[in-house]
């Protein structure tokens, strides 16, 4: 990950609101499934995923909403316990 990028995603995270904080569902991307297209990253509502290998969740700003989930089109994501 670009060092620009790493500080964006820290800042990110300690930014985030405490009730997104508490949710108790976080996205997850399994890097064998993932095709790269960038879908996820486009539509998450809070930009709480970076594309760089693979996709990268900033798990203090995820919400858990799961649009990521339902749009990803390998199935590669998924909601599981914080
Ligand atoms: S939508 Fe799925 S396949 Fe596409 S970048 Fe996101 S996790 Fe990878
Ligand atoms: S579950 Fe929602 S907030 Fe979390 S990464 Fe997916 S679209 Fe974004």
């Amino acid at each position: 990950m670009k060092l620009n990028e790493t500080r964006l995603m820290e800042a990110r995270e300690r930014l985030a609101p405490a009730a997104i904080e508490r949710s108790p569902l976080v996205a997850t991307v399994d890097p064998e499934k993932c095709v790269r297209c960038g879908i996820c990253v486009q539509i998450c509502p809070h930009r709480a995923l970076y594309l760089q290998e693979t996709v990268l969740v900033a798990v203090h700003v995820c919400n858990g909403c799961g649009e990521c989930v339902d749009e990803c089109p390998t199935e590669a994501i998924e909601l599981v316990d914080r």
